[in-house]
């Protein structure tokens, strides 16, 4: 805004999540499991099966963090494939791509923040962004330069966070804001990035409003899956 109230709470915004991820990189597999009670596994599975990636396609996975879904993508692809990692973060960055190392996956990678991507115009068969648009700033300019990069025919893939249905939400509200932070301070000794996270899940567009924002930057055939309740939902939709 003019008087800048904006741009200060936004750098706020970045700066938070930088630290945020940084302080946990190390510890962010381990995490992932205890705190999804595993089921993160099971989020991507669907979304690697859906996903439909063959042979000489090319996948960009964007907040790749530590690289779950580029592994998966890269065994599918082949030698005439290609699977890029990115992340805006550093320390995720090199953990996933030791990880893609040691796993025989030598991907190419790149820090790049999502709002401003740095490849061709219609290069990808595939953009998967999995529990990243949440922590980005400028939601819809992240979606839009994810679909420039996208061929036509290619798909978007959007897991994150979502609206729980209404019976699940006291359980849920309990787990999230109790017990995520006690066990953020157990096993990573940081309460604080817990509670973060449960407060920008609540933040986060519902599943309708996910929808209609692909459907704002032109993306078409947007459609969603709930996953467990609608903890977690994946929205795809496609270039046409
Ligand atoms: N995709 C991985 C997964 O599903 O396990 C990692 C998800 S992790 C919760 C979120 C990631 O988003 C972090 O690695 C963080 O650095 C990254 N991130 C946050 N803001 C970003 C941005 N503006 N551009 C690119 N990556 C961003």
């Amino acid at each position: 805004t003019h008087f800048g109230f904006e741009s200060v709470a936004e750098a706020d915004k970045a700066k938070r999540v930088a630290g945020v991820f940084s302080s946990v990189a190390s510890r962010y597999d381990i995490m992932n499991d205890l705190m999804s009670l595993g089921l993160h596994r099971v989020w991507k599975a669907f979304t690697i099966q859906l996903a439909g990636v063959r042979a000489g396609h090319r996948v960009l996975d964007v907040a790749g963090g530590t690289a779950d879904l580029s592994l998966a993508f890269a065994k599918r692809v082949g030698p005439t494939g290609q699977v890029w990692l990115t992340d805006i973060n550093g320390a995720m960055l090199s953990h996933g791509r030791d990880r893609l190392i040691d796993r025989g996956y030598p991907l190419p990678v790149a820090q790049c923040d999502a709002e401003k991507l740095p490849f061709p115009d219609d290069y990808f068969n595939l953009v998967t962004v999995a529990f990243g648009l949440r922590n980005m700033t400028h939601k819809d300019q992240a979606l839009a330069e994810m679909r420039r990069v996208l061929k036509p025919g290619g798909q978007l893939m959007v897991l994150e966070f979502s609206q729980v249905y209404k019976p699940l939400a006291p359980v849920y509200d309990l787990y999230s804001f109790k017990l995520l932070p006690w066990l953020g301070k157990q096993v990573a000794g940081d309460a604080d990035s817990y509670r973060y996270l449960a407060e920008s899940i609540r933040m986060h567009p519902g599943q309708d409003e996910l929808k209609a924002m692909m459907e704002q930057i032109g993306l078409e055939k947007v459609d969603y899956f709930n996953l467990t309740g609608g903890v977690v939902a994946l929205h795809r939709g496609f270039k046409i």
